[in-house]
């Protein structure tokens, strides 16, 4: 018997939570649903965040806001503690601690045989017809409703970098920074999160390693409090907003709170979306130009320890922030002579590898399944070329900016849209709203089908 069926691209988080949301709604109500989690490399639940398993990368946000259901907000610290762990609600867990706990909410929803879900290793490589994902092995999956949920791209290319066995193009593909443990100098391009993660394990891996962090303004993501900031209320004026009238109104507010900045960027996070449209497209160019570096390291922070970890590291010369911008990396006898502008001045640096931390590629076309669908008019770019085009509930606009009914996009890929949509907390909103919408999608197209065979 036919029943409805959703097909995910993707199996991260993001792939796992509109899962999860999906097949607990389905068994709420009863219904039947087959769903079909893609995931290229078999990482399903875990995605490019949580398949790391070194114990010191850590979550950088609280257990308390990570639980993968909204409105069970102590779901983790349950899960949590029923697993054993020493953990309070304003602890930082392993990230692979989470990713075990995302796999288990996973399991836990599926419902064989009413509600089933098939983890499938294979990467879609295109959408064809009514909705039928063709995979690179030449299967192709059928379904009512498909979800694209491939999350970020892989590091962008640094000009001026050729590949070479100690070049880490890729450091969040999987064992990546494994093999870096010579005591070699490194040299990270980035200093943001990924940065930290590299730093904290290669030192780990061998005492002799010293790592250079560089980037154009060596920024670092800010701490956490010890105990989580309470969100402030910052007054925002409707309507359309300019950065200027955006960053005044965060100044007063972190004034008027004597300086609680993490407090202030707490009660800015519930109404980031809405703060990015109210903003014109010019306003969103400005603030990606001037303001977006600062508002990173503020809003994305790390947990205290960690950051002590990164300041012990510092301190005892480790790892060294340098600020400028890489020329050129050649060959050498040990790894790769590097040459970077710093502050103006040409610099020679010997290092054993060569790591790229600069985040993920912006342009989401360098992904062939996604090119695919905008040169068929399928979806198309955001304006800023972020990510995808979509409507409020996440549905993928066509060239023509129509919705499409069957086709919704989460996570990452809504970045033009949305901008704060790569942690956990925006994510699983999205899961949770998407759930009834594809339910209704799927429904409404396996009775069409049903009466069309009748
Ligand atoms: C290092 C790191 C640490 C982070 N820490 C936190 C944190 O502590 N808290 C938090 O809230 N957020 C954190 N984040 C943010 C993170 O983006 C989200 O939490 C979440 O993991 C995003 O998941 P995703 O599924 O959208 O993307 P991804 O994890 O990138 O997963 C996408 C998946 O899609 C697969 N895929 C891509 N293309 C195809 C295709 N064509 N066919 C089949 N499969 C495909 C990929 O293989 C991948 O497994 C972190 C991110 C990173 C990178």
């Amino acid at each position: 018997m036919r029943r409805p069926s959703v097909t995910i691209v993707g199996g991260g988080a993001s792939g796992a939570l509109a899962a999860i949301h999906l097949l607990r709604l389905a068994r709420r109500s009863g219904t039947a649903v087959a769903v079909t989690l893609l995931d290229r490399q078999g990482r399903h639940a875990l995605g490019q965040a949580y398949a790391t398993t070194d114990p010191h990368h850590l979550l950088n946000t609280p257990v308390e806001r990570m639980s993968a259901l909204e409105d069970e907000p102590e779901h983790l610290l349950d899960w949590a503690r029923a697993a054993g762990l020493d953990v309070d609600d304003a602890g930082y867990l392993p990230r692979a601690v989470y990713g075990r706990y995302l796999r288990e909410v996973l399991a836990d929803a599926e419902d064989p045989p009413t509600r089933p879900l098939h983890r499938v290793t294979a990467t879609a490589v295109a959408l064809e017809g009514e909705h039928t994902v063709r995979l690179a092995d030449g299967r192709r999956v059928e379904s009512d409703a498909v979800v694209l949920a491939l999350g970020n791209r892989s590091p962008a290319p640094v000009p001026g970098v050729a590949a070479h066995p100690r070049h880490l193009a890729d450091p969040w593909a999987g064992g990546a920074l494994a093999g870096i443990d010579d005591g070699t100098p490194v040299l990270v391009l980035g200093t943001g999160l990924t940065m930290v993660d590299v730093a904290l394990t290669v030192t780990r891996t061998h005492p002799g390693t010293v790592v250079y962090a560089l980037s154009r303004h060596a920024l670092l993501p800010r701490p956490h409090l010890s105990s989580p900031a309470a969100p402030l209320p910052v007054t925002i004026p409707d309507g359309p907003l300019r950065v200027a009238g955006l960053l005044r109104a965060t100044r007063h507010a972190v004034r008027d709170s004597d300086g609680d900045w993490h407090g202030v960027m707490e009660g800015l996070r519930p109404h980031a979306q809405a703060l990015w449209q109210q903003l014109s497209l010019e306003e969103r160019r400005l603030f990606l130009r001037r303001v977006a570096r600062y508002w990173e390291i503020h809003r994305h922070r790390i947990p205290p320890a960690s950051a002590a970890a990164i300041a012990e590291l510092r301190a005892s010369g480790r790892l060294r922030l340098l600020r400028g911008s890489l020329i050129e990396a050649a060959p050498s006898a040990g790894g790769l002579r590097v040459r970077a502008d710093l502050d103006g001045v040409a610099t020679d640096l010997d290092v054993g590898w060569l790591v790229n931390a600069t985040g993920p590629a912006a342009d989401v076309t360098t992904d062939p399944f996604l090119a695919g669908l905008v040169a068929a008019g399928t979806a198309r770019l955001d304006p800023l070329r972020l990510g995808l085009d979509a409507g409020a509930d996440g549905a993928v606009l066509d060239a023509t900016g129509r919705p499409d009914e069957r086709l919704f996009a989460l996570g990452p890929l809504l970045r033009g849209t949305l901008y704060e949509t790569t942690a956990v907390p925006e994510i699983r909103a999205q899961a949770a709203a998407l759930a009834p919408r594809l339910m209704e999608v799927a429904a409404s197209v396996t009775a069409h089908a049903l009466s069309g065979a009748g």
